[in-house]
């Protein structure tokens, strides 16, 4: 990571607040850590990518289906899904500063310096003997392990730790009056539950045939200790989950089309081959037997935005002991029975909108000397930009408003579209730059005798001259879901 890139990303906050797309939550009473609010730009950049995601799953795949199932659940849900056993991270404190730490991320942080000071073997040695620590859960190991290597608090400096214990992430609560133990519910750690038990419900109803998906998108609760890095990792987020039901046996082929079509996805929404790769995950997760993440280049480093997880019949065999429901399908082309195996895609809506933000964001110098000019802009795909043009009168008389006001009210039924009469040209332009909005139509002297306007092109600040009935017909090429489907 260079010092510029790291740098970037205080001033990507900033923008996010300055221009309306995330604010802290309850602002006025200083926040509240690692909880966010979207703001006007914000959220409609963030429903651009959910339709997104929720077209291309439910539209563009004849075989996938969506529900909306309830964020409280029956609290067996959380024991049949392992949450309430083993949704733990192990945690250890540093008892000068009093900060709490996740282990795995004290330790990768610890191999990632290793790294950066050009010893990667010993770096890769530090992960390996870290991943063997968890994956046999040696807590008494992993204290040892810190204590040896001298690892040290980066805020304290020091190596004063205490125990790792355990720490469950979700978050209770209390349902129906009485406050007893029998009442205590939780609020969803992960969409994906709500799927697995609706699975024969979906599946009967729309007559599903495997292999066949279940879409949901909605809103996740974790107790996160570490809030770190802004929007990345949040106490309420947005999960956009797909399970994949599949005949058991078939799972590897299905897990590597999903592993494919979702990378995919992110390129054909404009993020970089460069700033994308995968990462096989080494310690696999209780329910899986395969699962990787997609990871992107944010300014802190290459983190996970999506996991695809082959989760075998794990869910629903245990939804099915627990139930005491069959959570069967019969298949009639093999003339079986059986508890079907699924892959998931799991990608937050709020790590996939940091994303875009790190990726659009663009600080641009041209020209030399007394040319020289400075713009900041938001490179974002006309097809997730909050607003899709703005409709500029060059001046405030001669006509021009009324004509730029006749365009505005014809495209906004088709378009988000702005209307802007106040400030210099020049001014309008930025405030639009600074937003993504892609196209920017001027209404000038011109336009009243031959019904053509001028329109601006974000990234390149060029203009053409177009007619006004060429208009929608320009924006709405750019700015279409089929042209990001056409490259899945
Ligand atoms: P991490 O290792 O970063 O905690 P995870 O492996 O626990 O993530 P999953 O349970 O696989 O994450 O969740 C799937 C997706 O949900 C993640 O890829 C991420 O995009 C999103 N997500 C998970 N936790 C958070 C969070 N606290 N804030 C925002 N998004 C999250």
């Amino acid at each position: 990571m260079s010092i510029e890139n790291a740098g970037v990303f205080p001033k990507i906050i900033a923008h996010a607040k300055e221009y309306g797309f995330v604010f802290p939550s309850s602002e006025i009473y200083d926040g509240l850590q690692a909880v966010y609010d979207y703001g006007q730009n914000g959220v409609e950049l963030k429903n651009n990518l959910k339709q997104l995601w929720w077209k291309t799953m439910t539209q563009i795949h004849e075989n996938i289906v969506g529900i909306d199932a309830a964020i409280f659940m029956h609290p067996s849900t959380w024991v049949a899904s392992g949450h309430v056993a083993s949704f733990n991270d192990p945690m250890i404190d540093n008892k000068d500063s009093k900060k709490r730490y996740r282990v795995d991320h004290l330790i990768e942080g610890y191999a990632d310096q290793l790294a950066a000071e050009g010893k990667a073997d010993k770096a890769q040695a530090v992960l390996d003997e870290m991943n063997r620590l968890l994956a046999a859960e040696d807590f008494a190991g992993l204290h040892r392990f810190i204590t040896d290597e001298g690892i040290k608090c980066p805020i304290s400096g020091t190596a004063n730790w205490t125990e790792v214990r355990q720490f469950n992430l979700m978050f209770s609560t209390q349902i129906g009056s009485v406050a007893d133990e029998a009442n205590t519910i939780y609020l969803r750690p992960e969409t994906a539950q709500g799927i697995f038990v609706n699975f024969l419900n979906v599946q009967k109803t729309g007559r599903m045939k495997i292999p066949f998906g279940i879409a949901q998108i909605g809103k996740a609760f974790r107790n996160e200790i570490v809030a770190r890095q802004f929007i990345f990792r949040m106490r309420e987020f947005e999960q956009m989950e797909m399970q994949f039901f599949v005949r058991p046996g078939t799972e590897m082929e299905w897990y590597n089309f999903w592993k494919e079509m979702r990378m995919k996805w992110h390129k054909a929404l404009g993020i970089p081959e460069s700033k994308l790769k995968y990462h096989d995950h080494e310690k696999l997760a209780h329910y899986a037997n395969a699962a990787l993440d997609i990871e992107f280049q944010f300014p802190f480093g290459f983190k996970e935005i999506e996991g695809i997880h082959s989760r075998t019949d794990f869910d629903l065999r245990n939804h099915q002991e627990l139930s005491k429901k069959k959570q069967q399908y019969f298949d009639n082309e093999i003339n079986q029975n059986y508890i079907p195996y699924v892959v998931e895609t799991s990608v937050g809506a709020d790590r996939i909108f940091l994303m875009h933000l790190c990726n659009a964001y663009t600080e641009e110098v041209t020209g030399e000397g007394e040319n020289r000019k400075e713009r900041t802009f938001l490179k974002l795909h006309p097809a997730i930009a909050p607003v899709k043009a703005a409709i500029f009168p060059l001046t405030k008389k001669d006509g021009l408003p009324e004509k730029a006001e006749q365009i505005y009210k014809a495209l906004k039924t088709d378009f988000r579209v702005v209307y802007e009469e106040k400030d210099s040209i020049g001014k309008r332009y930025t405030r639009q730059d600074l937003i993504g909005t892609p196209f920017c139509i001027a209404v000038d002297h011109q336009t009243l005798e031959d019904d053509t306007v001028t329109i601006r092109d974000r990234d390149t600040a060029a203009q053409r001259r177009v007619p006004i009935a060429a208009l929608r017909d320009e924006i709405g090429h750019a700015v279409s879901f089929a042209r990001v489907f056409e490259k899945l």
